[in-house]
Parts: C-alpha cells; sequence; structure tokens
C-alpha cells in the first residue's frame, strides 16, 4: 500500500506499550492480565496518551501471551509492528472491501483488496491483526472469521438417538426404551452375604473372622461385575446418548430417595453405574447427559400434566390425561426428552462447533491511496 502514517504511528505506539507491559511482567514475575493492568496502567497512559485505551488492553493482552509463552524466562523485546484489534476496535465489511479500524486518529476506513476467501468465509469477524512491515513499506491485515456451523449441519441425517435412564431401588435402571434392569437378582446374592456374614460374626472365631474377610471382598467383586455386566449391556444398545439424572454430592438422586438405597442394597451405590457407563460410552464415542431431575417423576410424559399425586408407588397415573404407565418408565421418558434438548443445548454452545478460520488480505492493494476517512466510533 501505499502505507498510511496514521496506522504506522498506532503500529509504533502499540508496540511501546507492549514492551512497557513486557518489562513489568519479566521484573514482576508475572502474566497475569490484572496484575499487568495494575501495575502498568498509569504509565502507559502518561507515556503514551495518544494510543486509545482499547488499543493499550490489546497491547497488554499481546504482552500477556507472549509472556506466558516463554514462561517468563526471558526478556522480550518486540520488534513488529503488529497490531491487535479485537470486536471493539475494527469493523470488517466484507462487502464494500473496507475496514474500519482504531487508531491514534481516530477511527478510520481502510480499503482492502479482494480476495476470494472472503466470499468463501461469512461469519462473525472476531479479531484482526494488522501487519506492518516498514522496510518493504507494506501494510496487510489478517481477519479471523468465527464460523458457526449450524447444529442440523453437524448431525446431518444423523438422527440422533437418546435413551433416557431412570435409577431406582427395586430397578437398577429403567430405560425409556421399556428397558427393566431390576434389583431382583443383586437383592438375593446381598441377602445372602448379610445372612452368612451374621452368621459367621455370631462365631467370632478367628477362622470365622478370615471366612469373613474373604466373603466382603467376594461380595464386592460379585457388585463389580454385576454393575459392569449392566453397564456393558446399556452401552451396546443402539443409542448415542445416555440421560441420566444429576445426582448430589454424596452420590444418591437429589429427590432424596438415597436412604432406601444404601438400606435395601448395601454397597451398591447406582453412582458406579453411572461412572461404568460414562467411561465404557466414551470408548463407543457415545456421550452421557445428565440432566436436573426435579419433577421427573410427577410430570406425565404424554401430556406435560406435573402433580406430585399423579404418582402411587410404581404406578404412574396422569390426573389431567390419564395416561398409565409403570412410574419409572414415565420418568425414564422425561429423562430422555430432558436429556435430547439438554444435548442439543451443549452441542450448540460447545466449542467444538466453532472454527475459527483466518484470511488475510493485502490492504489497499486495489487502490493507491487508502484515502482514510473518519468514522464514528
Ligand atoms: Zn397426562
Amino acid at each position: 500500500m501505499p502505507y498510511d502514517s496514521s496506522l504506522l504511528e498506532t503500529g509504533k505506539q502499540f508496540r511501546e506499550a507492549c514492551q512497557i507491559v513486557l518489562d513489568y511482567g519479566f521484573s514482576e514475575k508475572t502474566f497475569n492480565k490484572n496484575k499487568l493492568n495494575r501495575g502498568t496502567y498509569r504509565e502507559v497512559r502518561e507515556k503514551i496518551p495518544t494510543l486509545p485505551s482499547a488499543l493499550v488492553q490489546t497491547a497488554r493482552d499481546t504482552a500477556s501471551e507472549s509472556l506466558k509463552q516463554t514462561k517468563l524466562a526471558k526478556e522480550i523485546h518486540r520488534k513488529s509492528y503488529t497490531i491487535r484489534y479485537d470486536r471493539r476496535t475494527f469493523r470488517f465489511y466484507p462487502d464494500s472491501h473496507t475496514i474500519s479500524l482504531t487508531t491514534v486518529k481516530g477511527r478510520l476506513v481502510f480499503p482492502v483488496a479482494n480476495s476470494p476467501l472472503i466470499e468463501k468465509y461469512r461469519g462473525e469477524y472476531t479479531n484482526a491483526q494488522v501487519f506492518i512491515d516498514t522496510r518493504q513499506r507494506k501494510m496487510f491485515v489478517m481477519v479471523q472469521v468465527e464460523i458457526v456451523r449450524e447444529v442440523e449441519n453437524k448431525v446431518e441425517n444423523k438422527e440422533i438417538r437418546v435413551v433416557g435412564i431412570d435409577r431406582g431401588i427395586n430397578n437398577i435402571a429403567v430405560l425409556s426404551n421399556n428397558m427393566f434392569f431390576n434389583s431382583g437378582h443383586l437383592k438375593d446374592v446381598k441377602g445372602r452375604y448379610r445372612y452368612n456374614k451374621k452368621r459367621l460374626q455370631h462365631a467370632g472365631t478367628r477362622s470365622a473372622h478370615r471366612k469373613l474377610k474373604e466373603l466382603s471382598g467376594r461380595e464386592r467383586r460379585f457388585v463389580l461385575d454385576t454393575n459392569h455386566a449392566i453397564s456393558r449391556k446399556i452401552v451396546n444398545l443402539p443409542f448415542d446418548v445416555f440421560a441420566f439424572e444429576e445426582l448430589n454430592a454424596s452420590g444418591m438422586r437429589k429427590k432424596g430417595n438415597g436412604r432406601g438405597f444404601n438400606h435395601k442394597l448395601g454397597s451398591w451405590s447406582p453412582y458406579h453405574l453411572e461412572q461404568f457407563i460414562e467411561y465404557k460410552a466414551e470408548d463407543l464415542n457415545k456421550s452421557v447427559i445428565y440432566i436436573d431431575p426435579k419433577y421427573t417423576s410427577q410430570t406425565c410424559s404424554k401430556c406435560g400434566y406435573r402433580d406430585k399425586n399423579n404418582r402411587k408407588g410404581s404406578i404412574f397415573h396422569c390426573l389431567n390425561c390419564h395416561f398409565e404407565l409403570h412410574a419409572d418408565l414415565n420418568a425414564s421418558r422425561n429423562i430422555e426428552v430432558l436429556g435430547k434438548s439438554e444435548y442439543f443445548r451443549l452441542l450448540s454452545t460447545s466449542q467444538s462447533l466453532r472454527s475459527d478460520e483466518s484470511m488475510s488480505t493485502d490492504m489497499g492493494e486495489t487502490s493507491n491511496k487508502p484515502t482514510p476517512s473518519g468514522v464514528g466510533s
């Protein structure tokens, strides 16, 4: 280009601000942005009063990152006149091939060369960097565009299959696809262990004590094996997402039937089953989602009506639409619906869906004069 003197001056001041922060960070051994700000703000303002404060900030961020990169191991002398811009300090207009930038002379508009990339990548323009090559007297700008791919595109034609899983005492797990894993066998075996243990405790002899220890070990392994078997069966089902109710810190359901678990199933905990499913699902590239357990057992999975009295023991009977179903199954269907919406909510906010792409374009290559014109900021 046609090199712009205001931009060059901005680049110089930006570099100076960076250097003050770099020196301070190095001597104080910190790259913490707040500390850098407190320690250098005044000096930067006094020495470089014409640098806009938003650029003072991006200069500080730039310096902080360099300090972090070098792990504060060596002094950094910034040579380049690269200026970093963020959402507040630049605006890119792809249709008119212009960019407005904050400079020491206020906000100025510059033409940028046309580039096929501009057409290819449309999205939100989040960051920009202006590179100034003083030797070749050239400037160019790189604009970063954030493309938010639509969730629908991502899951392309592939229906995401979600299953809701309700955990309980009589049924270890009830799945919204009508599968029940009951605790009958688990309870029987546990009962047998309990009986044998009591007998041995009664005997009180040394050999009984040894046997007791042995028995406890065997019981633990049995519970472990049961959890492995159930979790394997569940994750191998043709579902992509397994939705559970979130447990509270003690591993119990927030709804509050935790005491029952402990009493009836001894050391068996729904928390372990959930963990097994979680890591097995991960191996298969499937997801586990947790939802808020509030009202899942009181809400009708057919009409959505919520009432405490909808549930009578193991039977769910909707007082509104008179739909009737096994109570755990009804809950699992609510969990499925909530799980599905939670899955898509996480998907749409997830970083993995965003991709940053950069495009660079020479500034002012199309016109001989950048004809900076002021625009309000
Ligand atoms: Zn209903």
